[in-house]
């Protein structure tokens, strides 16, 4: 049987107590189940979370209110000891495990992309296990992914992985929130990520994890996209690895998309920086999702950030939802000039015209 690529990502909710202690036996447990899809010739790419819960508790941290520089040096102690565990799990099981570290940096520009792609094809190739976690001692806002739930999801679209599994301490998606809503009911299966969805997932993280749910489902659109299945499991759990691997759902099953973004609208998607936004009205909407067509000024609403010709954009409906992202043939400040208007009036408002479109079509993705 063919082999797999499997991206699995673990939450600090599921490596690490609710005290700030490493929940080794736990680890031990997942460290057995990967080791077995391991063993069946399947490929695995581990990225973790935890290293500034772990930092923060051996520099007995807990409980103060942390500055950003303290939270890189608490990851600069944690993400040793992470490894550490790691490491010394996985060779029990006669694993190898390699550590790598991402900035958002490394994945949008395409030489450095390159140049992970290739060590993680190698890693992959001489079956070492590789542990991405995000470099968050050098990570600061502008090059920062934030959280691993993104991350997991950009290195599975990246590296055309069959699976992408996150690991959290819930069941899976749920209606509501299962820890405050008893009617709260788990959703089996899901092909379409609606604004609807979205706002089921707000406000679900905790102290420990950046994520929650929000970003989960954010990870699964880009996964889902890219044509990666992605699950929501409980990690908790024994043995839910090799229940996907065997075909079961023992959580949250996101449906890949049959037509998969690829090429330049994959990076446009989910590799170029958005620098701002562009607000559009409900008829442009409709010509942008259901007509294929290119955005023109007239549609456009308003513009939120300061972006240049040929920036990445997200492209939001009146309600604030992201369904399109592209690269602007204009700059914001032009935009916000000739926003409302027609095409043709274009160079009159700005003393030329480059293009007709504010964003082709060939330079938009619909999400
Ligand atoms: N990179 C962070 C850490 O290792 C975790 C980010 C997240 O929780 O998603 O602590």
């Amino acid at each position: 049987m063919k082999s797999r690529r499997i991206i699995l990502k673990i939450g600090t909710g599921v490596l690490i107590t609710p005290e700030g202690i490493f929940n080794k036996n736990h680890i031990s447990k997942i460290v057995n189940d990967i080791a077995a899809a391991h063993k069946r010739g399947e490929e695995v790419v581990l990225i973790s979370s935890g290293a500034i819960t772990a930092g923060i508790n051996k520099l007995k941290w807990k409980g103060r209110s942390l500055s950003l520089r303290e939270k890189q040096a608490a990851a600069a102690v944690g993400q040793s000891q992470l490894m550490n565990l790691y490491e010394e799990t996985f060779r029990k099981v006669n694993c190898l495990t390699a550590q790598i570290l991402l900035t958002a940096d490394d994945l949008s520009n395409r030489q450095r992309y390159l140049n992970v792609r290739n060590t993680l094809f190698t890693l992959l190739k001489h079956k070492v296990i590789p542990i991405i976690n995000e470099n968050d001692s050098v990570a600061v806002e502008e090059i920062k992914f934030g959280d691993n739930d993104t991350l997991s999801a950009l290195v599975s679209s990246k590296m055309d992985a069959d699976f992408l599994i996150l690991l959290t301490n819930v069941e899976g998606f749920f209606t509501g929130d299962p820890r405050k809503d008893k009617k709260a009911q788990l959703i089996k299966e899901i092909n379409e990520i609606s604004s609807c969805l979205q706002k089921k997932a707000q406000g679900s993280g905790d102290w420990r994890s950046t994520g929650g749910m929000q970003t989960k489902l954010e990870a699964a659109k880009i996964a889902i996209a890219s044509g990666v299945t992605t699950f929501i499991v409980n990690g908790l759990k024994e043995g839910v690895i090799t229940k996907i691997l065997d075909g079961e759902n023992p959580g949250t099953k996101f449906l890949s998309k049959k037509v998969k973004i690829a090429g330049k609208k994959r990076w446009i998607a989910f590799g170029a920086r958005m620098k701002g936004k562009i607000m559009v009205d409900e008829g442009a909407k409709e010509a942008l999702v259901v007509k294929g067509k290119s955005l023109l000024p007239s549609g456009v609403k308003k513009t939120e950030g300061e972006f240049g010709i040929g920036d990445g954009v997200s492209i939001v409906d009146l309600s604030g939802h992201e369904f399109a992202r592209g690269l602007s043939f204009y700059s914001s400040g032009e935009i916000k000039r000739i926003k409302g208007k027609l095409t043709k009036e274009i160079k009159h408002i700005l003393g030329y015209k480059d293009y007709d479109e504010v964003i082709h079509r060939d330079n938009l993705v619909v999400l």
